[in-house]
């Protein structure tokens, strides 16, 4: 039996999951995405397998970019308010494009997903997006610099993949409203306010992967 709280995910779970949330919210088909943007470190496996499952871009498998976020870990103040998020979360890692990117807007125009393991009380994703919209409304800038007068700005589209949603009262809410109102916010699952424990983050893979499929199936126990 077990006597602890928390839900075990095993990596068998994590991937069917990412399949069946491509297709319950049609990713392929409403959204394509065309670039992914992880958050690290739980973003980087869900995000590698989501490459799986997303159909590619001009017969290219969307690019990943990584980001780390590091959320302060004594934040448990919840009159925290977004005027002051950006004191709460650091960037310990940001967008690199290469080279090949040097004289372009990357993020103009563009579908972009941002992918994280679990959306707890959305502080990370919140700043995520906010830091990125800053980095986008830049690329606008530079765009109307050199185009001509009157040339449509490319639309860029922001939508979240987490593959769980904990439901309770969130921190925060996400900095551009489209990605929940237009239905681009894609949780995997909801779960009760439990801790989640992540493959990744097992010592004893095995024991693991028992914990979970013992909580799945509780009557081989
Ligand atoms: P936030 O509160 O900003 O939504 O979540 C911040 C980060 O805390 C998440 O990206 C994740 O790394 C971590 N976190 C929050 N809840 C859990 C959980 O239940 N399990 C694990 N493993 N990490 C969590």
């Amino acid at each position: 039996m077990q006597n602890d709280d928390k839900i075990y995910i095993s990596y068998n779970q994590v991937h069917k999951l990412t399949k069946e949330t491509v297709e319950r919210y049609r990713i392929n088909e409403n959204y394509k995405p065309d670039l992914m943007i992880a958050i690290g470190g739980g973003g980087f496996i869900p995000a590698r397998i989501l490459r799986t499952f997303l159909k590619r871009q001009n017969n290219k498998n969307i690019p990943i970019q990584a980001i780390g976020l590091s959320l302060y870990e004594d934040l448990t103040d919840s009159s925290l308010n977004p005027e002051i998020i950006g004191s709460q979360v650091i960037k310990t890692q940001w967008l690199h494009f290469g080279p090949s990117y040097a004289d372009t807007c990357p993020l103009l125009g563009k579908n972009i997903l941002i992918v994280d393991e679990v959306d707890d009380t959305r502080t990370t994703l919140a700043y995520a997006v906010q830091e990125l919209l800053k980095d986008i409304e830049e690329e606008k800038r530079k765009f109307i610099e050199v185009n001509a007068a009157g040339t449509p700005v490319p639309e860029t589209k922001l939508a979240v993949f987490v593959l769980h949603n904990k439901k309770k009262e969130k921190r925060m809410e996400l900095p551009d409203p489209s990605i929940v109102n237009e239905g681009r916010y894609f949780a995997a699952e909801e779960t009760p306010d439990r801790w989640l424990v992540y493959p990744w983050e097992a010592i004893d893979i095995d024991e693991h992967t028992t914990k979970s499929s013992l909580q799945e199936n509780p009557k081989k126990e």
